[in-house]
């Protein structure tokens, strides 16, 4: 057995009381038998399981984690904000100051909103698009994961047609894709929604081709419709000012999330001066949206980015991850593919039909102490400094030579 006795004790309560054991992407069980279903800490780059093992971690909480685990600058900003109050009447000073800061950062954004998490805030795109334009019909990319509510959700259970009966696809890098789906919609075209770089689920990430996110800007401009960059899983990962920011793109609405508060729970939408009204004629809120203490943590976070410190750092450590990477598969006899950006690097073996190797590897590396996906991309935070980064690669290594 590869896991521990707290570990198996916690499935078995959890079965009882929570719907699968666990529900959504947290649930462990297509992942490898050796990942833990429960993790109980995390300090910079390592993570702790329910039977006190510890990881090297490559998932970085799915994103959330950008400085690291437990960073002190924002558990600091936690700290104080909580001694005066998260959820109040009214809603915190920090707001103004934080949206401040995030205007300042992405040159796209006249304003900003604040929500919970990425589903809220491209949904809010998608309901300020409909409001500024009048129209319905919304082109996403085929597959693409824009969240987990129904006008989006990939998949069938509990869905209705007519909760997606205004999206129209067009394949991701196929320009002529998206004007065909934009001739369908027609004169009805309220948004263009994209993500910055193709990271659909269990296939290799793909890079945006750059005349291919400059047609959409044109094509938006043309139809009249709104473009809405779902930068959900990126956000300052890349580019502090945004994914499509190096390459002179702008959108007219943004989504972001993951890592804005290093952990905690914040989503932001930002736009250009030309939907301010629009977005300010929806109804959108939550009781929880403008809770203190994330935006705390999301200001402290944003300030602590800012330093310039923590990107360099990530793309480094993702350069060194992946060229490790590439010569310990070579040495082993392995075909791999790593695809995306170093920072959020994503692994898979050459002809391996159902992810059976990467998952046999996945777990290989977990009971070597390292904590990666089979399938998703993973992240890199600024805690990765080049002797966790050299500490991991050991541990890879031994995972390839147990594969063979
Ligand atoms: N868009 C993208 C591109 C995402 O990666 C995600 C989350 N994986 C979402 C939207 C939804 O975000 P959330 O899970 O915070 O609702």
């Amino acid at each position: 057995p590869t896991l521990g006795a707290g570990e198996r004790a916690l499935r078995d309560r959890a079965r009882q009381v929570i719907p699968g054991g666990m529900y959504g992407h947290m649930n462990v069980a297509a992942f490898s038998a050796a990942h833990p279903q429960f993790m109980v800490s995390g300090n910079g780059a390592t993570v702790v399981d329910a039977d006190g093992r510890e990881y090297l971690d490559l998932m970085c909480s799915w994103g959330p984690m950008i400085l690291g685990h437990g960073h002190p600058t924002v558990t600091a900003a936690i700290t104080e904000q909580l001694r005066h109050g998260d959820c109040l009447d009214g809603t915190s000073p920090v707001a103004v100051e934080y949206a401040e800061l995030l205007v300042d950062t992405i040159p796209s954004a006249d304003w900003a909103l604040f929500c919970k998490n990425g589903s809220d805030a491209v949904t809010t795109c998608v309901t300020t698009a409909r409001a500024a334009t009048g129209r319905r019909k919304v082109l996403v990319a085929r597959g693409a994961y824009h969240g987990a509510v129904p006008w989006c959700a990939l998949r069938g259970e509990g869905i209705t047609e007519s909760d997606q009966a205004h999206l129209i696809h067009y394949e991701y890098n196929d320009l002529g894709s998206a004007e065909a789906a934009a001739a369908e919609a027609g004169d009805d075209l309220a948004a263009i929604v994209v993500c910055p770089m193709r990271h659909d689920v269990k296939r290799d990430q793909e890079l945006v081709d750059p005349a291919f996110a400059r047609g959409l800007r044109t094509l938006a401009d043309r139809t009249g419709a709104v473009l809405v960059l779902d930068d959900v899983r990126c956000t300052h990962r890349l580019d502090l000012g945004g994914s499509w920011e190096p390459l002179g793109v702008r959108p007219d609405l943004a989504a972001y999330s993951k890592p804005l508060a290093n952990g905690q729970p914040l989503g932001a939408v930002t736009g250009s001066d030309a939907l301010r009204d629009a977005v300010g004629s929806i109804y959108v809120t939550g009781s929880f949206w403008t809770g203190a203490v994330p935006l705390a943590a999301g200001l402290a976070t944003l300030t602590e980015l800012r330093r310039g410190e923590a990107l360099p750092v990530m793309e480094r450590a993702g350069q060194r991850l992946r060229d490790g990477l590439a010569a310990q598969a070579l040495t082993h006899g392995f075909g791999i593919h790593q695809s995306g950006p170093v920072q959020m690097p994503m692994l898979s073996f050459t002809g391996d039909e159902n992810f059976r190797l990467a998952t046999a590897w996945a777990e290989a590396a977990a009971l070597r102490g390292v904590y990666l996906h089979p399938w998703h991309n993973w992240f890199l935070s600024a805690a990765h400094t080049d002797e966790v980064i050299d500490d991991i690669l050991q541990r890879t290594d031994g995972a390839f030579a147990a594969l063979r």
